[in-house]
């Protein structure tokens, strides 16, 4: 049984020198669009017929623009903690890219704590252990300190 720590999804978020975590996102090379989850082509600009899409780290902090509390747990397949304890979702606008990320709130903090317009930070938090017994962790939204 190994104990190690590995992200949910690959590819979606790294830890910088300090051990920060940081979002992947993609931006086009033709009209400088953002787009997340990352993706190597397919420009989301409707207007824009770019298909090369470079991988780029995000802001790490970014502005509460909505959130909700989940009170039930998802349906199988979906993973989730047993006994399941409500969540809050934010969705977070980071101003340099234009762009609203979605994501988990840190435990902890449920709507009640919440206000659109503020700041939050990009952390991580374990979603779920594997089969193999290990730990997957997702980005996450905290209130910035
Ligand atoms: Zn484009």
């Amino acid at each position: 049984m190994s104990a190690s720590t590995q992200p949910a999804v690959d590819g979606w978020f790294a830890t910088d020198g300090s051990g920060q975590a940081y979002l992947i996102g993609a931006k086009c090379h033709q009209c400088g669009t953002y787009v997340f989850p990352p993706r190597t082509n397919n420009c989301p600009n409707p207007g824009c017929d770019g298909d090369d899409l470079a991988q780029v780290p995000l802001s790490r902090r970014g502005t509460l623009w909505s959130y909700t509390e989940n009170r039930y747990a998802p349906p199988p397949p979906y993973p989730s903690p047993d006994p399941f304890e409500p969540f809050a979702v934010a969705a977070v606008e980071l101003a340099e890219e234009g762009l609203i990320v979605l994501g988990k709130v840190v435990e902890g903090t449920l709507a009640a704590d919440l206000k659109v317009g503020m700041e939050m930070e990009l952390t991580t938090m374990p979603l779920y252990v594997d089969d193999d017994g290990v730990e997957r962790i997702v980005h996450a939204w905290r209130i910035a300190r």
